[in-house]
């Protein structure tokens, strides 16, 4: 059979990582084995339906590049395939009306201590299908204002089989006859989720771990209906980084970083703040998951390849944005110049008006390995386009400022050597040696002079591209301030 995943967000509010990590492992079950990755919207609750919310859901696909075989597929759209269903459980006996006002479930809570459950006790008090005459239920129903109610059996055990956390039983006593259908005759989340499920032949269904205490009532719909109900995953948490509860939009503000894919509102995304999709669909992939090596980069189709379900994790992850960060950089450093000038216009713009686009490119392989996210790269390129605008002042009374000027001097006198690096580097060892200045010191004052600061790509390279015209003016320039 083939395998179908569906990723079924309801559209209340913006996509947030945690939801990015259900649709890429759902999209990598349904991919390993060369299946379908379908997008559902379970738009079911109008009242909670936010606008903007489904865009948002999409566009942080596809910028991510999870691209769907089938959907986006509303569940609003499909009421009549609700109704139809609910309908064929009613004949059976297997749902039922249930006409109580609010006031009256409040009753019932308050007698309770807030216990109450609806359930195969309880409804023996309420007002439904079996406590009322055939006539009445007809003629309440055709008042309207009832929702209808599925039927969960008394004193069974129900086992349910996770693919992550393995077999676990319920007590159906516990478990409240859920409402499946509401006054306004759409379905509850439960009701659609499962009837969906079976009509578009989903395989695994692959979602967060706050729906496992849902399952038992979904299986009793499987079981009432005679389908046989796919393979569950149930994904752990995502955790703050301390690792104690849930990560949240405040969490992830607090620790500087994103919290959604794309831009929601005032919130920027990690597209905005210059991840790539690449690094966050590799960091997300491993919230939860684990490959057999030490490989921690993985392109989309590398994780398809290696990933294997039953290498998900049970516990909890933990967001760790540094990590986040390396696995981008990861990513970063081995894209092409190329491509890093387009994701880059900033950087780009500031090339482009003065070099070549061989010498561009150049350029970006020497800052390549000190990009973690695509805002260094415009950071890491000024040093090509421009002097220094700050020196910084710990270096200089680190080196001193008479070997500072003492050195700077010495290339001044050596100007015609600027042109020929390897030529210039020579004669500064022996200045060095002859002068008891270290060779690192004078590196240290050639790179302060030319960058700013002690860090920064190989200097010479850097020398060898800013010309000579430029580099004699950087000298000058610190020359001037010492
Ligand atoms: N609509 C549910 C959600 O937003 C889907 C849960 C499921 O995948 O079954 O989490």
């Amino acid at each position: 059979m083939k395998e179908r995943a569906r990723f079924a967000p309801s559209p209340t509010g913006p996509l947030h990582i945690g939801g990015v990590r259900t649709a890429l492992f759902n999209y990598l079950i349904a991919k390993k084995n060369g299946g379908d990755f379908i997008l559902r919207i379970e738009d079911t609750d109008s009242k909670r339906t936010v606008v903007g919310a489904e865009d948002h859901i999409k566009d942080s696909l596809k910028w991510l590049g999870l691209k769907f075989d089938e959907g986006p597929i509303k569940q609003s759209s499909r009421k009549s395939l609700y109704k139809k269903r609910v309908e064929e459980l009613l004949k059976k006996g297997l749902a039922y009306y249930a006409f109580d006002s609010s006031t009256e479930l409040e009753d019932a809570r308050k007698e309770s201590n807030g216990e109450f459950k609806y359930n195969y006790e309880t409804r023996k008090n309420m007002i439904n299908s079996f406590t009322v005459s055939e006539g009445e239920v007809k003629s309440r129903v055709d008042r309207g204002g009832y929702v209808i109610r599925m039927v969960i059996p008394e004193k069974e055990s129900i086992t349910v089989n996770d693919e992550i956390r393995g077999s676990l039983s319920f007590n159906s006593n516990e478990i409240e006859d859920k409402i499946i259908m509401k006054s306004d005759g759409m379905p509850t989340y439960h009701f659609a989720n499962v009837v969906d499920d079976h009509d578009m032949k989903i395989t695994s269904v692959v979602r967060g771990e706050e729906w496992l205490s849902s399952l038992p009532s979904h299986l009793t719909l499987y079981n009432h209906f005679g389908w046989s109900p796919p393979k569950f995953y149930h994904l752990p948490l995502i955790l703050k980084s301390t690792g104690q509860g849930k990560l949240s939009k405040r969490d992830a503000e607090d620790q500087g970083h994103p919290v959604f894919a794309v831009q929601w509102e005032e919130s920027k995304g990690f597209k905005e703040s210059g991840y790539t999709p690449e690094g966050i669909l590799n960091y997300l992939a491993l919230l939860g998951w684990k490959g057999k090596d030490e490989n921690e980069k993985y392109s989309l189709d590398e994780l398809v390849n290696s990933f294997e379900s039953k290498d998900i994790n049970k516990s909890g992850a933990r967001f760790d944005i540094k990590k986040a960060v390396w696995i981008n950089h990861l990513h970063l450093r081995d894209f092409s110049s190329k491509k890093i000038l387009s994701l880059s216009e900033q950087a780009n713009l500031l090339l482009e008006k003065k070099y070549s686009n061989d010498v561009c490119e150049q350029i970006v392989d020497l800052i390549k390995e000190r990009l973690n996210t695509l805002f260094d790269v415009e950071k890491e390129v000024f040093v090509f386009v421009s002097q220094p605008k700050v020196y910084d002042q710990g270096a200089i009374e680190k080196i001193t400022r008479n070997t500072i000027y003492n050195v700077l001097n010495f290339c001044k006198l050596k100007e015609e050597l600027i042109s020929e690096p390897l030529l210039l580097k020579e004669s500064l060892m022996t200045f060095g040696s002859e002068n008891q200045i270290s060779f690192g010191n004078i590196m240290k004052t050639l790179r302060l002079c030319i960058v700013g600061s002690l860090s920064g790509p190989d200097l010479f390279k850097i020398i060898d591209i800013i010309g000579p015209e430029e580099t004699l003016h950087r000298i000058e320039s610190l020359t001037n301030k010492i």
